[in-house]
């Protein structure tokens, strides 16, 4: 299998013709991260332990110098240097910054605002969106891959915060997920004169033609990476979950392009069958992965296809069909694929397979992302496996482990801290009380800052 492609600069993938507008847009979103991005000052954050992503254990009384928002030293013992502001986390317990690599950043689980397609205008999920990106940074998510959204509200959204215009976390997003007619992807359930019939601009094609031109369409407009369906969902009416809803050719189709322009994909799979075709497709991972068996785990670990379990997702919509909150069709699906997604699960650590963290937030509240530490425990993780997950593992799905996922010299300045030792509570991650993001920090002492910018 190739090397997974590396996520580029956006600046690269804008069409020549942009190019003279590109020197003075450089210059403005220079300018403007300038501005928000690094204070200019000095910090250093004194950590009373350090779990820096690089192995399964603390190491006690470290300082962490950060200098124009990157990481520029890790030395041990209680250090600082001239000038430098201290922020004394000599109590607390400091981590990389975390990553959920399965979330939809722009959808409203309350149903308030943006869960109505009739009523809602294009801007609203981009706004509902940063609500909720400042909700999950303060959860100390720092990096988030965010499983698509209509309309590029996800494209919108991560541009906004990427220049500062909102607080939020940073964003790799997919534009419209990709699926064939019908499929969990497209849009259903609606009578057909209701709505337009979707095609390749809303990520909807049937052949490896097609799914071609819409990785391709997605990327033009901004797409980090591909997201597609390979088998139905609990939420999708009118549909089985098992079943393929992509065939291997589509798939791999879609793989190939998006290789052929850096960008990794991402398989949303519940069934056996759907699951086989996106591995030997090669995409980067399986989200979900309700049933797996020990052939696909295997041929998974030989690859390196990771897997995003999303326990909460399935923990969520199974509690709900017993609340009687879901729709009844939903409901069914959801009490048969959760027993079945635990077994999975289980089976997938214990074969040692890559797992990267993602919860499916979006589909419950945002901000409760941590509460997957103690799920991912449950189906055998230790918590070392598991804040690994969420770091180290999440960085390397991403391809961005040469700036993010330890807290390493030359790094991103993401950092996060909890009180006490989350190596024997991974619930106290649920209680972030700090959070620095690209130098500039957004929470302290439990409370929000207001970042300069
Ligand atoms: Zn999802």
């Amino acid at each position: 299998m190739r090397p997974p492609p590396r996520i580029i600069p956006r600046f690269r993938t804008l069409p020549v013709l942009a190019i003279p507008v590109l020197l003075g847009m450089a210059l403005s979103v220079q300018s403007a991260s300038a501005q928000t991005d690094p204070s200019p000052e000095t910090v250093v954050v004194q950590a009373g332990a350090l779990f820096d992503g690089t192995g399964e254990t603390l190491r006690q009384e470290v300082s962490i110098v950060i200098r124009e928002g990157r990481i520029d030293e890790v030395r041990d013992g209680i250090h600082a240097p001239a000038g430098a502001r201290v922020v004394d986390l000599s109590e607390w317990t400091v981590l990389p910054g975390l990553m959920d690599l399965h979330t939809h950043i722009t959808s409203d689980p309350t149903g308030e605002l943006a869960g109505d397609p009739f009523r809602s205008f294009p801007g609203t999920a981009a706004l509902v969106g940063a609500r909720n990106a400042h909700t999950t940074l303060l959860a100390g998510f720092t990096t988030i891959r965010n499983a698509g959204a209509g309309e590029f509200a996800d494209i919108a959204l991560r541009d906004a915060i990427q220049r500062g215009v909102v607080p939020g976390p940073r964003i790799y997003t997919a534009g419209n997920g990709l699926g064939t007619t019908g499929s969990h992807c497209d849009r259903t359930g609606f009578r057909p004169d209701l709505f337009p019939e979707t095609g390749i601009a809303d990520g909807v094609f049937n052949g490896a033609e097609e799914a071609r031109a819409a990785t391709r369409y997605q990327i033009k407009y901004g797409a980090d990476l591909i997201k597609t369906c390979a088998t139905a969902g609990v939420m999708s009416a009118g549909t089985e979950i098992g079943p393929a809803q992509a065939t291997f050719e589509e798939l791999q189709a879609i793989v190939e392009t998006a290789a052929m322009l850096d960008r990794r994909v991402m398989a949303h799979a519940h069934g056996i069958e759907g699951i086989r075709n996106a591995v030997r497709a090669g995409v980067a991972s399986i989200d979900h992965g309700a049933e797996l068996d020990d052939e696909i785990l295997a041929e998974m670990r030989q690859r390196g296809t990771y897997l995003v379990p999303t326990i909460m997702a399935f923990e969520y919509v199974f509690q709900a069909a017993e609340d009687g909150t879901l729709a009844p069709w939903s409901a069914i699906k959801a009490r048969e694929i959760t027993p079945v997604a635990r077994e999975s699960h289980r089976r997938a650590v214990a074969a040692g397979v890559p797992i990267a963290f993602g919860t499916d937030a979006g589909v419950f509240p945002h901000g409760t992302n941590a509460d997957e530490f103690r799920l991912l425990v449950e189906a055998g993780m230790t918590p070392a496996q598991a804040l690994l997950s969420a770091t180290r593992e999440a960085a390397n799905l991403l391809g961005i482990l040469d700036e993010a996922g330890t807290v390493e010299e030359g790094k991103w300045g993401d950092l996060v801290a909890v009180r006490g030792n989350p190596l024997e509570d991974v619930e106290l991650l649920k209680e972030v009380g700090f959070v620095m993001k690209d130098g500039v920090i957004y929470k302290e002492d439990g409370l929000p800052t207001l970042p300069r910018r």
